[in-house]
């Protein structure tokens, strides 16, 4: 069996509940939800973050991920949409296989933000701008 738990679902080694399987994804309920309906896509083929992933997989993920949130709204009836993807330790990723959340949203469901809203320093603002873009 693969080491990696997503690798044995898409070879049918470990069982799951699939919402859409197209030629180079698959999209599967999360076992442990947020919501109803929260969704994992994944590619089939094994990467491990975005960061590894090329250009064209990590598209391929996303538009799936754009199908899925329209499937689980229309036959769910959510109210909007969530997306995260989460790469390496310290982006929160558990599993290291490359996938995005597509989790279904209602206005009383009460989930929330994982980060304090709090307005920037605009010094601090500049300077990391001046970082990323020089
Ligand atoms: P991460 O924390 O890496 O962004 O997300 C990994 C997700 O995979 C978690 O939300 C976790 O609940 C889900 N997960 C872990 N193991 C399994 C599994 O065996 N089956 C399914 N369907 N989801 C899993
Ligand atoms: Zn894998």
């Amino acid at each position: 069996m693969s080491e990696c738990i997503f690798c044995g679902i898409v070879g049918g080694e470990i069982p799951s509940r699939k919402v859409l399987e197209t030629d180079s994804c698959l999209a599967f309920l999360d076992i442990f939800p947020a919501n109803r309906g929260h969704t994992l896509v994944i590619p089939k083929r094994h990467v491990l973050d975005i960061h590894e992933a090329d250009a064209d997989t990590y598209a391929d993920v996303a538009a799936t991920a754009k199908k899925v949130a329209d499937i689980l709204q229309s036959k769910l009836n959510s109210e909007g949409t969530t997306i995260f993807q989460m790469s390496r330790e310290a982006g929160w990723q558990t599993v290291f296989h490359l996938h995005m959340h597509v989790i279904p949203r209602w206005s009383n469901d009460g989930l929330h933000k994982p980060w304090d809203i709090a307005p920037g320093n605009e010094a601090e603002l500049d300077q990391v701008l001046q970082q990323i873009t020089k």
